[in-house]
């Protein structure tokens, strides 16, 4: 049985006067049914841009998508017409942005808006449809359904908009559901409400790619993980190895920054240093000017190692005795004094 989503060799630039920004470089992931995987990293290092390629979202140009492939329940989404592609999105796949009012219109009331993202793919009478939009506003848990059909987005919180979009992305009940940074703009307690909503929400079957910057996100709900920088991925692993056995420097870091009781009161740990301009990505290792691990070899590219059942890591690290697991906190260490618990900017970046 294939993947439910399968992206072979993935390349998503976008032309700009300075040059192509090479956002997503090269990329291969499968997404099995039942599966949330998990897609972390920082600002700037191509997450986005990855999610908006499968269900072709991004305005070409300036976006450029390139792919060997991209296939849904074996389908290659590249042989479609943009008609037979728009007809899978909203019905197989569902979106849900980080930013409620990018998918909402604010000039349409959230009754006409949900009953014609119902109408969209079947042909409901309205009434019918109706009755559906009231069912779905409930089913998210907003209180008073009726009265908020007729609501305009902007007399909604921030939290109700993303509950909204929430209902939008899943009336069809999609297979695939791709959710970026689904709540990053949320206040912590909205964001817990949220997360348990699209994981009691989602049909079992269906696979969801969640893209974060949040490690803390990707504990609650991955079942595997997927750890991109500099527009590549660096590591892949089941959830429960990746938190338990890190291999790429880069995650270690990414943990490293997770607060958690025993960093309660101390400063989270940074990662020092920038990710690399998309514009001209650094020939070989492209984690090289943050890794204090760095050696001479780092100035080729590291190839994808197996490092174990489902676990993956680029890094030259992986092939010495004792495997990459050595190389534990291994970013440079922060270059701030250190007493503060403030967390670092890179720990707090935003989504990319
Ligand atoms: S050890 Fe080398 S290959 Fe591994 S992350 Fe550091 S610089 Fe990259």
């Amino acid at each position: 049985m294939p993947p439910l989503l399968e992206i072979d060799d993935l390349r998503v630039g976008f032309a700009t006067d300075a040059g192509e920004i090479r956002a997503v470089d090269g990329v291969s992931l499968a997404l099995q049914r039942g599966e949330v995987l998990g897609l972390v990293g920082e600002s700037g290092c191509g997450k986005s841009a990855l999610a908006l390629a499968v269900p072709r979202l991004l305005p070409m140009p300036p976006a450029r998508i390139e792919a060997a492939a991209i296939r849904l329940d074996g389908v290659d989404l590249a042989t479609l017409s943009d008609h037979g592609r728009r007809g899978l999105r909203g019905r197989r796949i569902g979106v849900i942005f980080q930013e409620p009012m990018t998918a909402l219109s604010p000039l349409h009331r959230i009754g006409d808006q949900l009953v014609e993202a119902i109408r969209l793919h079947r042909r409901l009478p309205r009434r019918e449809a109706r009755g559906e939009a009231l069912d779905w506003l409930a089913r998210v848990g907003i209180a008073d359904p009726v009265q908020r059909l007729r609501a305009w987005p902007h007399e909604l919180s921030g939290g109700m908009q993303q509950r909204v979009m929430i209902a939008m992305a899943l009336v069809h009940d999609p297979d695939l559901i791709i959710a970026d940074e689904p709540t990053t703009a949320l206040d912590v307690t909205t964001q817990a409400q949220v997360l348990e909503l699209m994981r009691r929400l989602r049909r079992g079957n269906s696979g969801l790619l969640l893209i974060t910057h949040d490690m803390g996100v990707i504990a609650v709900m991955a079942t595997r993980v997927a750890v991109m920088y500099a527009g590549q991925i660096v590591e892949t692993a089941p959830s429960r190895e990746l938190f338990a056995r890190p291999g790429h420097p880069y995650t270690q870091a990414l943990l490293a920054a997770l607060p958690s009781a025993a960093t309660r009161g101390r400063r989270l740990q940074a990662i020092p240093g920038q990710v690399p301009s998309p514009l001209a990505w650094p020939t070989g290792c492209r984690f090289r000017d943050r890794c204090s691990r760095a050696m001479p070899r780092c100035a080729a590219p590291p190839p994808l190692y197996t490092w174990g059942d489902g676990h993956e890591v680029r890094c030259f690290l992986a092939e010495m005795p004792g495997g990459a697991g050595d190389a534990r906190g291994a970013s440079r260490p922060p270059a701030e004094a250190p007493g503060s618990n403030e967390p670092s900017p890179a720990a707090a970046a935003p989504p990319g």
